[in-house]
């Protein structure tokens, strides 16, 4: 495996969606994000603020505001990453922001459209097109598979039991990272076919959306694609490159406190929103650079992000906004995470050669199948140019590989054919020879038939075979051949131009930012003062701007504070929800499960960190202590085994047998706990009163009886018959 010690940052563009009719509705007030295409700037301005206070600017790769185009975010930020991908490299692309800022619309689109057609089509297009104009040497193999998040849970979007099974697990390796193992992956041979693979994944998303509310805004879509081109290298081996690309549309990150969730519901939204909230930690751990531990392992999602997040991937995010007024926390706090994440520094680096590519297996297969196939028809052709000639020699003639193949394949067919025909002339003689007896034509007819029931199977055989070799010949696409390319050479340059142009415009942008910070360290240098006057005036002008960027910090601060106050009270509020949760469960262990039971309980338990659940161990360890098997009671003298008082009495009676030796037990509680006072009282009622009249289980501890006890016992075990009876005695006693 190469390796490429560069690192690069991740790269993060912010796109802001057109006020909706019902925002639009809501006043004149307008929009509350402005974009500076040409720097690449975000202006917010805050709708609560007096208009003296400086509005927040913040600066990124790029910024598409309401009126850009699908195609100027793909070309521009998208198309880059996806060339890397087809080189081998792996690549992340995800949509971040608050529910209905458009991240299913830019990951999306609308696909019958083809000018609002999303990320994801757009680049299913580029690579498949990518394939079919690269040179014939190149071979590819690409897969799709397609997962969603939900509720800390992955399910498989190509499995049609995906809402009942039980959540895929997660495995690293060092080769790929973190990966789903049992994920279903497609081979797709063209763009039809990979996007049937979203349309199938989509409506299993879509038919759980009916069954559930909110559901589809609750859950985090992966769609991932795997490139893998085989290309003969200098070395004259073919070396296979791998690119990964995650193509991933989040869900809202709205705040808690905003959904007005509380109790039972408040729990549910912080388990489905820990992915996010991970998320924004991790985001913070790897900005920061300062932090050594970065909590990956904190949800499903951010594990899954693991290579695209200060990992070997090429990452793009793209943040979404609302212009809407009401939405400003969410807008400043989407802007913050943006800002923070252009910090996060990747390590690309290019998969060569990896031990697990699929493209090897799949053509070592297609060698075998094309050695079986062909040693079966060399056969055949052997066979019948036996039956050609007997004698004549047949090595004469020296072909070429591929045309003996054709041969070969020629050949076979017609010895099938002839064998077939010679075989049916032959019994045709054996029916019409009288020389031989009934039953000998029979024997010969017999045998003929078989060897014709022989000679089907192999070509049957052969055929299946020929069928399995070209349906995975067929799997892997051939630079330039297995795809055709319908553009035209005009709608290629143009599509040229339009990359050149969108080149052109990021170039510009880069070095537009790059001016805009040399400017403000150089001003001081270049300025040289003709007179004092001049100086003052300069002076006070620059002390005016810094005094502005001071306030405009200082804001900042309050903003931070304020946002981490927020967030103190909103995981206080939580941990005082979980707190209580904690005692009422604690209330009931303590009081209601036998000290005893409790410690065997925790002595079995044990805590599974990969999928941060406890676990129970098993009762019986292991068969290696089977010594540590309780030990069956003896029986009692006389009896087999141990036997109840009931069975005993059944026996003696000699009724129903079918109880004889079951050991039923009868267990009874008394639900009134005694007091010492009434068990004094109750001692001395003993005393006075024959025993048979009064129950004598008054203890609160629970007796056990037999199901031969008499009727009277059953029922004067029930607490209200001993409570009539004590109130009898005392009042007789007082008497
Ligand atoms: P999210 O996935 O972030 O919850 P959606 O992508 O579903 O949001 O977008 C919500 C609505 O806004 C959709 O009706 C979508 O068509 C519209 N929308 C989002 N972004 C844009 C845009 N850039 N241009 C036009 N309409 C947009
Ligand atoms: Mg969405």
């Amino acid at each position: 495996m190469s390796k490429n010690k560069s690192s690069e940052s991740v790269k993060v563009v912010v796109r802001c969606r057109p006020l909706n009719r019902k925002e639009e509705s809501n006043g004149p007030s307008g929009g509350i994000v402005q974009m500076d295409l040409r720097l690449g700037q975000v202006i917010l301005r805050n709708p609560r603020a007096s208009h003296s206070e400086p509005q927040k600017t913040f600066t990124f790769d790029a910024v598409y505001d309401a009126s850009s185009k699908q195609r100027d975010l793909y070309d521009e930020s998208v198309r880059p990453l996806i060339d890397s991908v087809l080189a081998g490299f792996n690549g992340t692309i995800f949509a971040y922001g608050q529910t209905g800022t458009g991240k299913t619309y830019t990951m999306q689109g609308m696909w019958l459209d083809p000018e609002k057609r999303g990320v994801i089509p757009n680049a299913f297009d580029h690579i498949f097109t990518h394939i079919s104009r690269s040179q014939s040497d190149k071979q590819y193999l690409v897969r799709a598979s397609y997962l969603e998040i939900y509720r800390e849970e992955i399910r498989d979007l190509m499995d049609p039991n995906h809402a009942t099974a039980r959540g895929l697990e997660l495995r690293e390796s060092p080769e790929t990272g973190v990966y789903v193992p049992d994920l279903t992956s497609c081979v797709c041979k063209s763009i039809k076919e990979i996007e049937e693979v979203m349309n199938v994944g989509n409506q299993a998303r879509a038919v759980a959306a009916t069954d559930m509310n909110e559901y589809s805004s609750r859950s985090h879509a992966l769609f991932l694609i795997t490139v893998e081109c085989g290309q003969p290298g200098p070395d004259g081996r073919k070396h296979i490159r791998v690119g990964r690309l995650n193509l991933v549309d989040l869900a809202g990150s709205e705040r808690q406190a905003k959904t007005g969730v509380q109790g039972e519901r408040l729990k549910e939204a912080a388990k489905i929103n820990l992915s996010l909230s991970a998320l924004g930690n991790v985001i913070s751990a790897l900005a920061d650079g300062r932090s050594g531990h970065v909590p990956y392992r904190d949800s499903k999602l951010t594990r899954l992000l693991q290579d695209s997040l200060g990992g070997n991937a090429k990452t793009v995010m793209v943040a979404t906004l609302g212009p809407a007024p009401q939405h400003y926390d969410e807008t400043l706090t989407t802007l913050r995470y943006a800002n923070r994440a252009k910090n996060i520094q990747n390590q690309p680096r290019v998969n060569e050669d990896p031990k697990d590519a699929l493209l090897r297996e799949f053509q070592s297969e297609i060698a075998r199948l094309r050695a079986q196939l062909n040693h079966r028809k060399w056969r055949s052709k052997q066979k019948k140019e036996r039956l050609d000639d007997d004698g004549s020699d047949a090595d004469g003639d020296e072909d070429t590989e591929c045309e003996e193949e054709e041969e070969v394949e020629k050949n076979a067919e017609e010895y099938v054919k002839r064998e077939e025909q010679r075989l049916e002339r032959e019994k045709e003689a054996i029916r019409g020879d009288r020389s031989l007896l009934a039953d000998e034509k029979q024997r010969l007819l017999g045998e003929k038939e078989r060897m014709m029931g022989d000679l089907r199977k192999e070509q049957e055989a052969t055929e299946q075979l020929t069928a399995k070799y070209k349906a995975m010949e067929s799997k892997l696409l051939v630079g330039g051949k297995n795809i055709t390319d319908h553009t035209n050479e005009q709608q290629k340059m143009l599509e040229m131009k339009r990359q050149e142009i969108a080149e052109q415009f990021r170039n510009e942008r880069e070095m537009q930012q790059q001016m805009m910070v040399q400017d403000d360290e150089t001003l001081e240098l270049r300025e040289t003062f003709t007179s004092l006057q001049q100086e003052v005036e300069a002076k006070t002008k620059k002390l005016k701007k810094l005094y502005a960027k001071l306030q405009c910090i200082k804001a900042e601060i309050q903003d931070v504070n304020d946002e981490h106050v927020r967030s103190r009270q909103e995981l206080e509020q939580t941990q005082n929800e979980l707190t209580r949760e904690l005692k009422f469960k604690y209330l009931i262990i303590e009081n209601f499960i036998p000290p005893e039971e409790k410690n065997k309980i925790m002595s079995r338990m044990t805590f599974d960190t990969e999928e941060d659940q406890w676990k129970f161990q098993p009762l019986v360890p292991a068969e290696s202590k089977p010594l540590q098997m309780k030990k069956r009671p003896t029986s009692a003298v006389g009896y087999k085994r141990p036997i109840s008082q009931y069975a005993r009495v059944a026996i003696t009676m000699g009724t129903n047998n079918r109880f004889r030796a079951e050991n039923i037990m009868f267990l009874e509680l008394d639900m009134n706990p005694p007091n010492t006072a009434s068990l004094a009282r109750l001692r001395d009622l003993n005393q006075s009163f024959p025993v048979d009249n009064f129950p004598t289980n008054d203890s609160g501890v629970h007796k056990s009886n037999s199901w031969c006890q008499n009727q009277k016992s059953l029922t004067s075990s029930s607490s209200n018959v001993s409570l009539s009876a004590c109130t009898t005695a005392m009042s007789a006693s007082a008497q």
